[in-house]
């Protein structure tokens, strides 16, 4: 029999839905938000609940298909063939207690909810910078935030979550009742278990300011070497992202960035104005523009320029030990060099702070790294890739000399297997976690090949 007869009947059993190849949504459903990664799953699900969760576990094990949880699918990673997608949007529980500040929310929501919910309420988030993508795929996968330097990765905020295992059982999980399970969970989550709610601790922001600074191409050098400098005695309540860019001659552009080389730098600090310490970096080159004051996170993700909709993505990330002179300058003259065109921006995340003290057991971390590097090629329907590959290798090539041991889940590109994110004992502690609560493989096996 094959998978889509053998989960036919499966439909019946689910308040929510089913979509089967040849069923009129099907081809819509099964894409994820990064359009350029092909996927082809058995069928799509959207549960209504967990009784709904449960039907698929057991019909994933009568079938022989594994379910792989997927809210959106902006980290989607490629080979879904033989298994059900679960969609989660049904999971869209929120709650804020203001005066624990604690997060409560299912596993179907996104951060511009929360953020909306937040706001004016002296606290914030340890979401990215996007706003459509779901709270459980980030904080499941570590997750880097604007108030990283302040609170850690979003992983080390998780408190605790509601997990349906493959045997059927479902409850909630924290640090006593299942330590080895609460490590996985905190930067692997998709691997072991389906996560129906999370409970997150708040970032306390009472005065969020930010400044963003433009300057010429030419200053560039000069100004990441003053934001590296900062490093060494920011104090963690201040984050510092840079970031390149360089603008095609495309005639739909504005025609004050068309064609342009710029550098911004972005510092956000949770507790009110840190002039002096931006100054150092003001001082550094000539200012083209300048945006500063009293800010929020909902603000900043209303401004960023980040795709809301579906989009084709791709890039490249890089976590860098050091960012030393002479890589700066290797940066920047990669950026002046006319093959290099299809990189459009690289974003330069200041590490540091709170990251390297993580207040709670997990797979992800980011300690003793420095610096989160992303270069973003876009995907330009018709046109080729190849030019656009082989400059986000240079990029890598380049880089390499200066690489951390380690990285992030949701800073991996597709195909990218979590042996980048941990050690070897690591790895091999992940395993036994998974051999634990999934011994008979219903969870599709994500970046942690079986
Ligand atoms: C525009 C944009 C900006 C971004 N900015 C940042 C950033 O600032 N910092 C950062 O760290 N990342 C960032 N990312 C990466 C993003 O956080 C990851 O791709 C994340 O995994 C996306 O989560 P998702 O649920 O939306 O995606 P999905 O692809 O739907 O899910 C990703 C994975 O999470 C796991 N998962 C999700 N939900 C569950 C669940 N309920 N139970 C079990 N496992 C689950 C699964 O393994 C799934 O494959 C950005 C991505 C985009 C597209």
């Amino acid at each position: 029999m094959s998978l889509s007869s053998a989960l036919d009947p499966v439909r019946r059993a689910l308040s929510g839905a089913l979509l089967l190849p040849g069923d009129d949504d099907f081809e819509t459903a099964r894409q994820p938000w990064n359009l350029a990664v092909a996927q082809h799953p058995a069928a799509v699900a959207s549960p209504a609940d967990v009784a709904d969760l449960r039907v698929l576990v057991q019909a994933a094990r009568d079938s022989g298909a594994t379910l792989a949880v997927q809210p959106s699918g902006h980290g989607a990673s490629g080979d879904l063939a033989g298994s059900v997608l679960v969609r989660m949007a049904a999971f869209d529980a929120l709650d804020v207690d203001l005066d624990a500040g604690i997060l409560t929310v299912g596993s179907g929501v996104r951060w511009g909810a929360v953020l909306a919910a937040l706001e004016g309420t002296g606290w914030a988030a340890p979401s990215g910078t996007s706003p459509v993508v779901s709270v459980a795929g980030y904080t499941l996968g570590g997750g880097h935030s604007w108030f990283s330097r302040t609170a850690g990765l979003g992983s080390d905020n998780l408190r605790a979550a509601w997990v349906l295992r493959a045997d059927g059982a479902h409850g909630r999980v924290d640090d006593d009742s299942d330590p080895e399970l609460m490590w996985a969970l905190r930067g692997a989550g998709g691997i072991v278990g389906i996560v129906t709610a999370l409970e997150i601790d708040l970032v306390r922001a009472p005065a969020v300011w930010g400044a963003g600074l433009t300057f010429d191409v030419a200053d560039a050098v000069a100004v990441i070497r003053a934001v590296r400098d900062l490093a060494a005695d920011a104090p963690p309540t201040l984050n510092v992202f840079a970031n390149s860019m360089r603008m095609p001659d495309a005639p739909q552009l504005p025609e004050e960035i068309r064609g342009r080389s710029f550098l911004t730098v972005q510092a956000l600090s949770a507790d009110g104005a840190a002039e002096e310490l931006i100054d150092r970096v003001r001082r550094a080159g000539s200012v083209r523009r300048e945006v500063s004051g009293p800010t929020s996170p909902a603000v900043l993700a209303a401004a960023s320029p980040e795709p809301t909709e579906p989009t084709p993505g791709r890039g490249r990330s890089m976590a860098l030990t050091a960012l030393d002179d002479s890589a700066i300058a290797a940066l920047m003259d990669f950026r002046e060099r006319p093959e290099q065109w299809p990189i459009i921006g690289i974003d330069i995340r200041m590490l540091g702070g709170a990251l390297d003290a993580p207040r709670r057991s997990g797979f992800a971390s980011l300690e003793f790294v420095g610096w989160l590097l992303h270069a973003l090629a876009p995907v330009i329907p018709g046109a080729p890739s190849e030019p656009g590959d082989a400059s986000l290798d240079v990029f890598r090539d380049l880089l390499a000399p200066s690489e951390a041991a380690r990285t992030v889940t949701t800073f991996l590109g597709p195909g990218q297997t979590l042996d980048r994110c941990g050690t070897e004992a690591e790895i091999s502690r992940l395993r036994a976690v998974r051999d634990e609560v999934d011994p008979d493989a219903v969870l599709h096996e994500g970046r942690l090949p079986r």
